[in-house]
């Protein structure tokens, strides 16, 4: 299939197999054709609206059919979409909304107010709520021209996982290149259906779910949030074959089930991507579930990166190869050259995949990329004797001690072998004679244990410049809406907690 816009192919699905289900949500039915008249409407309204060619449109928006075909909606009347998190509050909002300055912004009536109130005053935006756009009365799709491959489709800013979130500019080429490789390296055909209880907020919702869904003229399931008890039971339902979810989904589904039993499933693939999924998770998911977590690797910026292999050996720990079409490499973060086998360096990929630039920040973006098109991830990792690629974190976590380099992952995947430890995380300190020392922040699951209890059992098990010298206890870790540990947040959190 061409790399055209997702929004025309499914304006053809449309066309070619109306009556085919598209989206399945609370017990309703939408088929390829119901989903084509909604986008048609809301790009009608859009339209109306005075909307222009590269205009933004904001989405803040609960996980509903609707956040689907405004997405959509706002493409076929040419503008680009800003994905925003309906959860924000002041502070987010008013980076995003004074960043990408949307000339309309789509909320529900819930969280109108807080969107007026974080609106620059500068400018004048105008609010839909969603019960008024919802009424929009079903325009022709065949009104709308769709949008050229190299148009703006979306700005979608990174999670703010290691500060301010970023806008990532996706052109329609790079969504529809990232979704082409992701069909072939997944094998996703029509006769699938996806579970999707991810954010529709964030490219893995959209971009891999929606999208990759749209695509290939399959189907999905849309919940309006992640259960673990509800995920469990709609599995039983044969026509479901793919669920995606993030590892804090997997820890919750692996604890469901243990309670009440695996269900009796027919999905073929089971995705984890965002943050790195443990070995432990990976090993106890497979002797439940009867089959290994495809575990990928992917960003705001770049879509998917790597993937474990479809067919072939899942290696726990490692993010696979890169998907087809796309290159990664590891090179020195200094000298930027190519380091080989088994060296840590930085992840480097290339590809049609990529994102265009950080909206309206040329100088973060000309740092972002080399001369010849390679942009630069920020993870760290290495590459094994067989080709597979290993995340070791984020080189800004990296704790150097001593001139010694800490991969806080490491010692997270030790301390989390510990049966008291439920969750961890490992950051640095400062030090007055090592620069830095490892510390680490553990919620324990109620069995009793001492900070020199884990420490011990780090020493056990690592070189002793990598065991943590000091063991806060707090009672959860701040994490994002994606379940990534925020690490900058972690200090804060230990200290409000003492
Ligand atoms: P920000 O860029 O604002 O700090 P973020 O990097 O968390 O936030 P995203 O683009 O949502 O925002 O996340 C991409 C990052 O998530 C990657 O750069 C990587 O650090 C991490 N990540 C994604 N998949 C994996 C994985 N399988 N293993 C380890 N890390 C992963
Ligand atoms: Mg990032």
């Amino acid at each position: 299939m061409s790399l055209s816009p997702i929004v025309a192919t499914l304006l053809q699905h449309a066309e070619t197999t109306p009556h085919r289900p598209c989206i399945v949500f609370d017990q309703h039915l939408i088929t390829y054709a119901d989903l084509a008249r909604a986008v048609a409407g809301w790009a009608g309204r859009f339209h109306s609206l005075g909307i222009n060619r590269g205009d933004r449109i904001a989405l803040a928006l609960p996980n509903t059919p609707a956040f689907i075909a405004a997405y959509f909606g706002a493409q076929l009347a040419g503008a680009a979409v800003v994905l925003i998190n309906p959860q924000y509050r002041h502070t987010e909002l008013s980076h995003l909304l004074s960043d990408s300055e949307p000339a309309i912004v789509v909320a529900t009536t819930e969280n109108e107010a807080f969107i007026t109130a974080a609106m620059p005053e500068s400018r004048p935006h105008l609010l839909k709520p969603l019960a008024e756009l919802c009424g929009a009365p079903p325009a022709d799709p065949g009104l709308f021209t769709p949008p050229a491959a190299d148009e703006m489709a979306l700005i979608a800013y990174t999670s703010g996982t290691t500060g301010r979130a970023k806008g990532a500019v996706h052109t329609h080429a790079s969504l529809a290149a990232n979704c082409a490789a992701i069909s072939t390296a997944w094998r996703w055909t029509e006769h699938d259906r996806l579970l999707l209880m991810l954010p529709l907020f964030h490219v893995h919702g959209l971009g891999v779910g929606v999208h990759g869904t749209i695509r290939n003229g399959a189907s999905l399931e849309l919940h309006s949030r992640f259960d673990a008890d509800v995920a469990l039971q709609r599995m039983h339902d044969p026509a479901i074959t793919l669920f995606f979810g993030v590892p804090t989904m997997y820890i919750r589904l692996i604890e469901a089930a243990r309670h009440q039993g695996v269900p009796e499933h027919r999905l073929r693939l089971f995705v984890s991507g965002s943050a790195p999924l443990s070995p432990q998770t990976f090993a106890d998911f497979a002797s439940l579930f009867g089959q290994p977590i495809l575990e990928r690797y992917g960003m705001t910026e770049t879509g998917m990166n790597l993937t474990n292999p479809y067919a072939g050996e899942r290696r726990p720990g490692s993010v696979g190869m890169p998907f087809p079409g796309q290159e990664a490499r590891i090179v020195d973060r200094t000298t930027g050259q190519p380091l080989p086998t088994g060296q840590i360096g930085e992840i480097q990929v290339r590809g049609p995949h990529l994102f265009r630039g950080y909206w309206r920040n040329p100088a973060a973006t000309a740092a972002a990329f080399t001369a010849d098109g390679w942009f630069y991830t920020g993870d760290l990792g290495f590459v094994d004797d067989d080709g597979y690629f290993h995340i070791t974190g984020r080189s800004r976590d990296l704790i150097i001690s001593g001139g010694y380099n800490i991969y806080p992952r490491e010692v997270e995947e030790v301390l989390a072998q510990h049966p008291a430890v439920a969750e961890c995380a490992v950051y640095g300190e400062a030090d007055p004679d090592l620069g830095e020392v490892p510390v680490a922040a553990v919620v324990t699951n109620g069995q009793a244990v001492t900070a020199a209890d884990l420490i011990e059992f780090c020493r056990m098990h690592l070189a002793a410049y990598k065991r943590p010298r000091r063991i806060h206890f707090v009672t959860s870790l701040p994490r994002n809406a994606l379940g990534k540990v925020q690490r900058h947040l972690l200090a804060d959190a230990v200290s409000n907690h003492r």
